[in-house]
């Protein structure tokens, strides 16, 4: 493997940028070098009355209690637009991180993703009784241990990264990779299903379960893949830089044609009308969860919730896969207002995302992990799940109100 092949962008979708970037894009992302002809994002004039109305009523939702995550939430999706320290070069000031280990966001807002990488604690980060984030700080995997086998969602961006950071140390948290009966592929970003291929090679009962517009995309970088062709954005792994030489991109193609899943077994639709749709899947005789097509992030995004263990009583934990996205902000709000009805439906009263770096979810993982018996903001209880949602909702039609209004820059 040449040297190029290690700057693989292993947690790629940690920037707005990953949605639907270029590969240039995304080398942007984590250089660390600010490039001046990229525009200012974000806020450039206070909000009119609309946009400070759904600004106003996810800050109530955020503040109605003191969760740490929920409030990340709001700060970073209402209040800054995420915005990077590597959109600098417009007039904006590019400021310091408050605290490297607890908080990857700044005074003035800005979200500093080159503190996202470090590894996971060996044997992973356990949050519940019977549940464990894998990977780094910035990108994982969550697995949960049912009676009826071992859930999966979210499969890290190559077979070799997959094994690297997660089957790995599935075995000293006392998880052996071949009892995984589903894995559930939140979105179809290369960054989330690179090692889908290993589970169905280790565990050939393994059913793959994806939203059905995401796995059409998938079909199709497969499918131009096995065809020397480009595939379409987004779906299969990205280099820091375009290939130089035919020896690198060859590299670059072998390693799509190994990361992009051979096979998805089961497709969430939208209802007929919709754009948003839900499914009970039954995994065995004492576990059912429910999968949710939310899309937003990409068209065929997917959530899911699955009962757990917390302190010995049943929970639901709710797993979202995926960050914002500015362009799709209309849609976004509308699927968060469904899966939010959904998950209250439910009970949904637990929530985690796979890419640890949101809400600083990777310092509450290492610190639960030195000490279970810590404050569980993972936790959140029903208010919490649904107050979560709702400021994630308002905070995505604030964005795509300030975007109308002009108050905000384009993304
Ligand atoms: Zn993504």
């Amino acid at each position: 493997m040449s040297s190029r092949a290690i700057a693989l962008v292993i947690s790629g979708c940690l920037l707005a940028a990953c949605a639907g970037a270029t590969p240039q894009d995304a080398a942007l992302a984590f250089s660390h070098t600010a490039d001046p002809a990229r525009p200012f994002r974000g806020p450039i004039r206070p909000d009119l009355p609309l946009a400070r109305g759904y600004n106003d009523a996810a800050r109530a939702l955020a503040y109605a209690d003191d969760n740490p995550l929920i409030r990340w939430a709001y700060r970073v999706w209402c209040e800054t637009g995420y915005r990077s320290p590597e959109d600098a070069g417009a007039g904006q000031e590019v400021d310091e991180l408050i605290d490297p280990a607890q908080d990857l966001v700044s005074p003035q807002g800005f979200f500093h993703s080159r503190f996202a990488r470090t590894p996971m604690p060996s044997g992973g980060a356990r949050f519940l009784d019977n549940a464990w984030y894998f990977g780094a700080d910035g990108l994982g995997v969550i697995v949960v241990r049912t009676p009826d086998g071992l859930l999966m969602v979210d499969t890290m961006t190559t077979p070799e990264e997959f094994e690297q950071v997660v089957l790995s140390e599935m075995p000293a948290a006392g998880l052996n990779p071949a009892d995984i009966r589903y894995v559930f592929l939140g979105h179809m970003h290369a960054d989330h299903t690179g090692g889908a291929n290993v589970v169905q090679r280790l565990a050939p009962e393994a059913k793959v379960v994806m939203g059905a517009p995401d796995a059409a995309i998938v079909d199709q970088a497969r499918e131009a893949l096995r065809n020397g062709e480009t595939p379409p954005p987004g779906a299969t792994v990205r280099w820091r830089s375009r290939p130089t030489d035919a020896a690198e991109a060859a590299a670059l193609h072998q390693t799509r044609l190994r990361s992009v899943p051979n096979r998805i077994d089961m497709r969430i639709e939208p209802e007929p009308g919709q754009t948003t749709g839900s499914a009970r899947i039954r995994i065995g005789p004492s576990t059912e969860v429910v999968a949710v097509l939310n899309p937003g992030h990409t068209p065929g995004q997917m959530s899911v919730i699955i009962p757990v263990q917390h302190q010995g009583e049943t929970r639901q934990l709710l797993v979202l896969s995926g960050n914002d996205n500015p362009d799709e902000a209309a849609q976004y709000a509308r699927s968060m207002d469904y899966l939010r009805s959904v998950a209250a439906q439910v009970g949904a009263d637990t929530l985690i995302n796979t890419h640890g770096y949101q809400s600083a979810m990777f310092y509450h993982l290492r610190r639960l992990q030195a000490d279970p018996s810590a404050s569980n903001p993972f936790a959140m209880g029903r208010s919490g799940v649904d107050r979560f949602l709702g400021v994630f909702a308002e905070c995505q039609r604030a964005t795509h109100q300030r975007l109308e209004d002009g108050t905000w820059l384009a993304f």
